[in-house]
């Protein structure tokens, strides 16, 4: 398997249809941050990254905050958004995936992995076995590495994103 190739692709978190994610066994999100959540460099989570978390709750699906970002960063998102994280996740490696689904108290089958980086949240996702979700940058105006990062990801897939689903 390829573990740069998400599930699905979505435009965003706020469009995304979770009734589909629930029906089909889904319980819990890992979230990413930063043009995930928030436009980068957003500071505090934005009223719409608020409405989302109270949304989730009420449709029953628990978040977990997984971001390479410090942790006084995931921190903060955790405690405003009134949800679960793991900060300084260094992702993709396993580990944070692993922690976040004991935070969770969930199986990998249960979760899914929703971000907008092919290299760190899908690959992780991919390699723990989780559902992966590909969303569009929130703010197209990316750090140089990460438009770097981005000519990577399409030398690494080339047309295969082409093929994969929109939820
Ligand atoms: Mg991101």
């Amino acid at each position: 398997m390829n573990y740069y190739i998400p599930n699905y692709i979505t435009k965003n978190i706020f469009e995304l249809d979770y009734e589909k994610l629930l029906h089909s066994g889904i319980k819990g999100i890992l979230i990413d941050i930063d043009n995930t959540l928030v436009p980068m460099h957003t500071i505090h989570p934005t009223k719409q990254s608020i409405d989302w978390a109270i949304r989730m709750e009420k449709l029953g699906l628990m978040v977990c905050i997984l971001s390479n970002a410090k942790h006084i960063r995931a921190d903060l998102f955790k405690k405003e958004l009134g949800v679960k994280g793991v900060g300084m996740a260094f992702k993709p490696m396993k580990k944070g995936y692993v922690k976040a689904m004991e935070i969770l108290q969930l199986q990998v089958s249960e979760c899914v992995m929703i971000g907008d980086q092919l290299l760190t949240d899908i690959k992780g996702g991919n390699k723990v076995g989780m559902m992966t979700i590909l969303c569009e940058v929130l703010d197209k105006k990316e750090h140089w590495f990460v438009r770097l990062k981005r000519v990577i990801e399409k030398i690494i897939v080339g047309s295969l994103l082409e093929k994969v689903k929109r939820i």
